[in-house]
């Protein structure tokens, strides 16, 4: 029988954090009862550096429930990285991440629980309906998704941060070692059986959201900055074009001159140089943003592939742990 590990990501959340263990304590003991999950099976807070009492409180409930565990980060990292601290942080047979405030409907893990048994790897839980977010909110997720795609960024929408993934796709994550980090777009980049699960979402139970505009324009350009080069290439393109038009508008005050008597003196040789220049400009910064935007890639040293599984009875996880350039120390087991 699979451990199923669920991590929760915390900042301020003092308010929830009580009731959000109640209920997947609820519902771990559910998922046992049915014989799906091990008896082993967790919760883990992570508390992203709050400077509320959420830590305390995380402490008391560890004290008082076995299936609760925590980790503590020394400040704020973000969600991403508070993420990225509780799976690679946990050892379990899969392990499926949620908010602390249970928007993403909690119930929906069984379902993940059930598709797993069923052998995908990766089990993304979609929003179908968004009718409890603000009209703001729905514009900007929306806002967000479409310019990931223009960029080339793949992203399946209205997917955010809860999903199941078994351990060979944890392993699999634990290689991509890059500090600009953007989950949503690099889980794709992973392959493995993946299933979606539709859920509603609901507005939060209590307290008030841990994303402020700030916070989501920063997701958004790490989104876009952690996997696409496309904003270089534009810069390149813009730099083309406007050394094309300075070239017709060259040649259009040279018919002007040759042909008419309205000639401006000193216009063609005042306007030409100056868009024909800043044109070329932009194109030699995009050629040189080019090649910054390839190191950039390149320092991340991502893996150039990833071993799903092996056909030798060498354990494909123990191989994935093996090949990984940095080993992140388990944490909790
Ligand atoms: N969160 C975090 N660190 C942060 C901001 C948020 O760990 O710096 C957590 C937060 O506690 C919650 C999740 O990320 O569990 C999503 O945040 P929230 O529900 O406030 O976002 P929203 O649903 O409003 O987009
Ligand atoms: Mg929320």
């Amino acid at each position: 029988m699979m451990t199923l590990g669920i991590v929760v990501p915390c900042y301020n959340e003092e308010e929830v954090i009580a009731e959000t263990s109640r209920r997947l304590v609820r519902l771990l003991h559910r998922l046992q009862a049915s014989c799906k999950i091990s008896m082993s099976s967790f919760v883990c807070f992570v508390d992203d550096g709050s400077t509320d009492r959420t830590w305390k409180i995380i402490e008391q409930l560890a004290a008082q429930h076995a299936e609760i565990r925590g980790i503590k980060l020394a400040r704020n990292s973000g969600h991403q990285n508070a993420l990225m601290a509780g799976l690679l942080g946990v050892s379990a047979d899969a392990v499926v991440s949620i908010d602390a405030d249970l928007q993403d409907d909690e119930n929906v893990i069984e379902t993940m629980v059930d598709r797993c048994a069923e052998g995908f790897d990766l089990v993304l839980g979609v929003r179908s309906d968004r009718s409890t977010d603000t009209v703001f909110k729905r514009a900007t997720a929306s806002g967000h998704y479409r310019l990931l795609k223009m960029m080339g960024v793949e992203v399946v929408t209205h997917h955010a941060d809860f999903r199941l993934m078994t351990r060979p796709v944890l392993e699999a994550l634990r290689q991509f070692g890059e500090v600009n980090l953007y989950l949503r777009g690099i889980i794709p980049l992973l392959g493995f059986r993946t299933a979606t699960v539709p859920y509603k979402r609901v507005a939060r139970f209590a307290g008030t959201s841990k994303y402020p505009i700030s916070k989501m324009v920063s997701l958004s350009l790490q989104g876009i900055t952690s996997l696409s080069i496309q904003p270089i290439r534009l810069v390149a393109i813009a730099g083309m074009f406007i050394s094309a038009i300075s070239v017709l508008a060259g040649l259009w005050a040279l018919i002007i001159r040759l042909f008419t008597s309205q000639a401006l003196p000193g216009w063609a040789s005042t306007v030409v140089p100056s868009y024909f220049l800043g044109g070329l400009q932009l194109l030699s910064l995009g050629v040189i943003g080019e090649y910054v935007g390839k190191i950039y890639m390149e320092t991340k040293r991502r893996p150039r592939f990833v071993i799903e599984k092996t056909t030798a009875c060498l354990d494909s996880r123990a191989a994935a742990r093996h090949m990984a350039d940095e080993t992140v120390e388990t944490l909790i087991s």
